[in-house]
């Protein structure tokens, strides 16, 4: 009866389903019932590859792992401390309330961490969905089980009232656009940077481009275009963010495409370029697509699959090219994602980003769906608050 079930990766595109015993709480833990947990790009490449190097330092993938990082639950179970500890804001959490649960932990206690920026270089970093096995008790440590265990130093984030749980379950991806047009924000005498009416290229609109892209109008785009081999995607973006589209297989040539980008930008290039394909050889078109002194977000090339060749001279000396790496994104990011979504509500329809929903024994169904092009984000769970 008090059996947890949860789909586990134990071999490359290899998932079955467990079942785990309720593990008990202690004073600084959590657990959390789960309402969903959506797919990332991360979850793809573990799910395809297994036992993978992860874009942070010392993350390696060791299976048998529950996958699910981009999380949203009601908690079930709350340490006295971890009541403190771990939220965010306001009064101690409680059991009842539902939460997002930041996918890191970081230790505060490394050099990073005490000196520099806790993520994402913290030096015993670990996150769930990927790095922490379930044969390490207590297991659950993955969001598309049906309960998560949550341990000391993760931080919870009231998810607001009114706010869909479909919505809340894209906080996480959200985050990571927040983090990402906040480190783009302009340095205003080289007019390097993200400034509102700036004109925004995304280069693939995936769940992590559509947040961009979404991102990107919230904070006053004058222009979005985006660029996609799915049309699906594309008439999402077009919906959802007013953007223009271009579809590479009707523009199959880089060169047009490059040429299409400048010529609807007064033939100067985007004042920022973001790349969310998870293909490293797309970063020469998106600097060639981007303005002289413009900004390039870089965010979805996660693992070295293939060399890329670009021109340290053209495209980023005489370009003076301000070229932005981004994986992940700090946590202080989750509360003002859901901030910006619960004020933008009325405006924009976040909720249609989710297209299919399936419950934990689907698990894999729901990651071949998320792999294939007529499906924008895919969730692991009840959706059920
Ligand atoms: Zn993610
Ligand atoms: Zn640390």
């Amino acid at each position: 009866m008090d059996k947890v079930i949860a789909p586990v990766l134990y071999a490359p595109k290899k998932i079955r389903i467990e079942r785990f015993p309720t593990p008990k709480v202690g004073e600084r833990e959590a657990l959390v019932r789960m309402v969903g947990s959506a797919v990332c790009g991360t979850d793809k490449h573990v799910f395809k590859a297994g036992e993978i190097r992860l874009g942070l330092p010392g993350d390696v993938v060791k299976l048998p792992i529950i996958l699910g990082h981009e999380n949203v639950g009601v908690i079930e179970d709350v340490g006295s401390i971890a009541a403190v500890e771990m939220a965010t804001e306001g009064e101690p959490l409680e059991v009842g309330e539902r939460v997002v649960i930041s996918a890191d932990i970081v230790c505060g206690q490394c050099y990073y961490c005490k000196n520099i920026y806790g993520f994402p270089w913290c030096l015993n970093h670990r996150s769930y969905g990927d790095v922490m096995s379930s044969k390490d008790p207590p297991h659950l440590f993955g969001g598309f089980a049906e309960k998560m265990f949550v341990l000391p130093g993760t931080y919870m984030f009231r998810v607001p009232e009114r706010m869909s749980n479909e919505t809340a379950a894209l906080t996480e991806q959200m985050a990571v656009a927040y983090g990402s047009f906040g480190r783009a924000f302009q340095y205003p005498n080289a007019k390097e940077g993200y400034a509102p009416a700036d004109t925004v290229v995304v280069q693939g609109v995936g769940p992590l481009g559509m947040c961009n892209a979404l991102m990107a109008r919230m904070l006053g785009a004058s222009k979005i275009i985006a660029i996609d081999r799915s049309s699906y995607r594309l008439e999402m973006a077009k919906a959802l963010c007013g953007a223009e589209t271009i579809n590479i297989e009707e523009e199959t040539e880089e060169r047009d495409r490059v040429e299409d980008v400048l010529s609807r930008t007064g033939g100067i290039g985007a004042d920022v370029v973001v790349e969310c394909t998870g293909f490293p050889h797309i970063l020469s078109e998106g600097l060639d697509m981007m303005r002289n002194g413009g900004t390039y977000l870089v965010e979805g090339a996660y693992s070295e699959k293939e060399p890329t060749k670009i021109s340290a001279s053209r495209q980023i000396l005489a370009k003076n090219a301000r070229i932005i790496g981004v994986s992940g994104m700090p946590y202080q990011a989750y509360g003002r994602a859901l901030k910006m979504m619960d004020a933008y509500a009325s405006i924009i329809p976040f909720q249609k980003m989710v297209t299919h929903v399936f419950g934990q024994e689907d698990a894999t169904e729901a990651m071949e769906t998320s792999m294939g092009t007529d499906s924008m984000k895919v969730v692991v769970g009840r959706m059920k608050s």
